[in-house]
C-alpha cells in the first residue's frame, strides 16, 4: 500500500529518557555505552510509555510509514545498538536515520531534510505526525509541512 501519513519520533526525550552525558560531553552521545543497561519497555522506566505505545500504532498500520528521525551521530556501533533495542522494545520502525556528521550543529535543519527527502519520494503522503521534545525542532517541521501544503500534527516528548 502506498504510505498515506509519515510519522516520525525522536529518541532521546521522547521515546527515551536518556542518560545525561558524564561532564556533559556530547561526543559521549555518539558511543553505545550512552546505552548500556537499557532494557524493555515497562522493565526501563526511561521508557515514555506513551510515545512507545504511539509508535507501536503507527508501526501496525499498513497506510503509515513510522520512522525514528535521531540527531545522535551515524557511526556503526551506535546504529547497531540503536537497532537492537528498538528490536527488543518490540519496535520495528520502518528506517532510523541518524544525523550526518555534517548535519550535527543544525538538528532542525537535518530533522527537515529528512522529512522533506520522504515526502519527495512518496507523493501519496498526505499527513507528518512529527514527535520530538525540542521546540526547535516542533517549530523547524511545523513551517517545512505549512510550505509544502501537507497538513502536520505535532507532539512534544517530555524531555529529560
Ligand atoms: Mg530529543
Amino acid at each position: 500500500m502506498r504510505p498515506a501519513e509519515l510519522h516520525v519520533y525522536d529518541f532521546d526525550g521522547t521515546l527515551y529518557r536518556s542518560k545525561k552525558a558524564p561532564d556533559d560531553n556530547v561526543f559521549w552521545y555518539m558511543k553505545p555505552e550512552s546505552l548500556s543497561g537499557a532494557g524493555l519497555p515497562g522493565f526501563d522506566g526511561r521508557w515514555d510509555l506513551s510515545f512507545v505505545g504511539k509508535a507501536r500504532y503507527s508501526i501496525l498500520r499498513d497506510d503509515v510509514l513510522a520512522i525514528v528521525c535521531t540527531a545522535r551521530v551515524e557511526n556503526r556501533p551506535l546504529r547497531a545498538r540503536l537497532e537492537a533495542l528498538f528490536r527488543k522494545a518490540e519496535l520495528p520502525f520502518s528506517a532510523v536515520h541518524m544525523s550526518p556528521v555534517h548535519m550535527m550543529r543544525d538538528v532542525p535543519g537535518y530533522k527537515v531534510s529528512c522529512i522533506q527527502g520522504y515526502l519527495s519520494s512518496f507523493p501519496s503522503l498526505g499527513r507528518v505526525v512529527f514527535c520530538d521534545d525540542e521546540q526547535a525542532n516542533l517549530d523547524a517541521v511545523a513551517r517545512a509541512c505549512l510550505a509544502a501544503g501537507t497538513p502536520c500534527s505535532l507532539f512534544r516528548g517530555k524531555g529529560f
